[in-house]
């Protein structure tokens, strides 16, 4: 039989987050190699909204959000549903997920979100200069849309700026010159995050990533990780064709990482959160990023395109996706863009999603020789750059800059 392969930091995965910690780890003077099936559009990296949501330290659990939960969820057009066929296996992550809703919980959520964002608007300008992703960042700043007065008056302004979050509030007759495409009369006012930077075209980043790594020496196995165990020599992967053994393993494998880290010595209650979008070829309606707030999608001006995402659905990672959940999306944004041509393709995705909003980042229970960053739910193209930055600090020896106790797999 022949010797395994060998390499020093093995990577699993190959969406946003892998990207970001095989560039930051290579940089550093280390021997990475990335381990993911083939590149292809599945990963949630690829069809997000692409916002750097600087603005987003509110957990997607929130007592606003537990007092209407029966209501969002069996409601089939609400931005938040679930699959009825997955309703019992769901449920041990859904109490997880009403526990955290709650008000001292969703606030210390909301403090460890902050303090991951805060840093995350410079991780992600130095991140793009290195791949030379500049001209894709627009920083336009981001608009949520009051569509009624109600829903103006309930806005909670106050929440996002004690955690440090720039919001000014916009009304009517501000709306129209800060979003010259929005029909006359749509829109009662909206919170306008002018810092927030967005990628119009989020696989153009994973390729300038992938072109990046790759010119730097970083190889990438073609192959699905079946299994990971600690040998005498270090951490051993295995799969379909596949024998790599590394010093130190980083998991990346977003919505996937959850029977990798079991093996690894770590019991999370990852699942995942499915996104949807449409892309309309040709049309640039809007000139920035903005979110109907009771639709849970947003317009997302994209290089050539309009794409519109967003929605959760709790299904699993095995359903095929509903056309329902299009549907209603498409009815959403007709509501406000009667004029929608058909959509010129449609997608689903797979967030990584714990029940505390939180990403886990660090070691692994089982050793430090397997570091865990998977997770990170609706802000994995926000975060991958802090995280490439704590994993790099990690995998040295060193303390990284952001205190990790707040992610670490150890809080479950
Ligand atoms: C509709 C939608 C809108 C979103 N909008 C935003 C947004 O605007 N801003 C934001 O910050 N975030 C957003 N997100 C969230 C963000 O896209 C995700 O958090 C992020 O992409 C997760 O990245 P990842 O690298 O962890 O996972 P993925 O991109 O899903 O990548 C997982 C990787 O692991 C690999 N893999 C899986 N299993 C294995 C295995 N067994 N062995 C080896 N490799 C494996 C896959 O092939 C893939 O390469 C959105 C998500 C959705 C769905």
């Amino acid at each position: 039989m022949s010797a395994p392969a060998e390499t020093e930091i093995a990577i699993v995965g190959a969406g946003i987050v892998a990207l970001s910690c095989a560039l930051e780890l290579v940089q550093s003077g280390r021997t990475v190699t990335l381990v993911a099936p083939e590149d292809d559009e599945s990963g949630a990296s690829y069809g997000n909204a692409g916002v750097i949501a600087d603005y987003a330290v509110m957990p997607v659990g929130t007592p606003d959000v537990l007092r209407n939960l029966p209501r969002l969820l069996f409601d089939r057009d609400s931005p938040l549903a679930i699959r009825p066929a997955a309703v019992a296996s769901l449920t041990p992550w859904l109490l997880r997920f009403m526990r955290e809703s709650l008000p001292r919980r969703a606030e210390a959520n909301a403090q460890a979100i902050a303090a991951l964002l805060a840093p995350t608007p410079s991780a992600w300008a130095a991140m793009a200069a290195q791949i030379g992703a500049r001209s894709l960042l627009k920083p336009l700043g981001s608009l949520y849309l009051f569509e009624t007065e109600a829903e103006r008056r309930a806005a909670d302004f106050r929440a996002y700026r004690r955690h440090g979050v720039a919001v000014e509030e916009i009304g009517r007759d501000e709306l129209g010159q800060l979003q010259p495409g929005l029909p006359t009369g749509i829109g009662a006012g909206a919170a306008f995050f002018p810092n927030t930077v967005t990628v119009n075209d989020p696989k153009e980043v994973l390729r300038l990533l992938r072109s990046n790594v790759r010119a730097a020496g970083v190889e990438h196995l073609q192959a699905k990780v079946d299994r990971i165990e600690r040998v005498r020599t270090g951490v051993q992967l295995t799969g379909h064709g596949l024998t790599l053994r590394a010093r130190k393993v980083v998991l990346a494998a977003g919505a996937w990482s959850r029977p990798l880290a079991a093996m690894a010595g770590d019991q999370v209650p990852l699942d995942t959160e499915r996104g949807y979008h449409l892309e309309y070829d040709g049309i640039a309606p809007f000139i920035r990023q903005m979110t109907p707030v009771s639709r849970g999608f947003y317009f997302c001006p994209m290089a050539g395109r309009l794409r519109v995402a967003g929605t959760v659905e709790l299904g699993g990672l095995h359903a095929p996706p509903s056309p329902h959940r299009w549907a209603a999306l498409e009815r959403g944004a007709r509501a406000i863009l009667p004029d929608l041509p058909e959509p010129s393709r449609r997608w689903m995705g797979f967030r990584p999603s714990l029940p505390d909003s939180r990403p886990v980042i660090g070691p692994s229970q089982g050793g430090g020789d397997v570091i865990h960053a998977f997770g990170h739910g609706h802000l994995g193209l926000t975060l991958a750059p802090v995280t490439a930055r704590i994993v790099t600090a990690l995998v040295s020896g060193n303390t990284p800059e952001t205190d990790i106790t707040p992610y670490l797999p150890s809080r479950f």
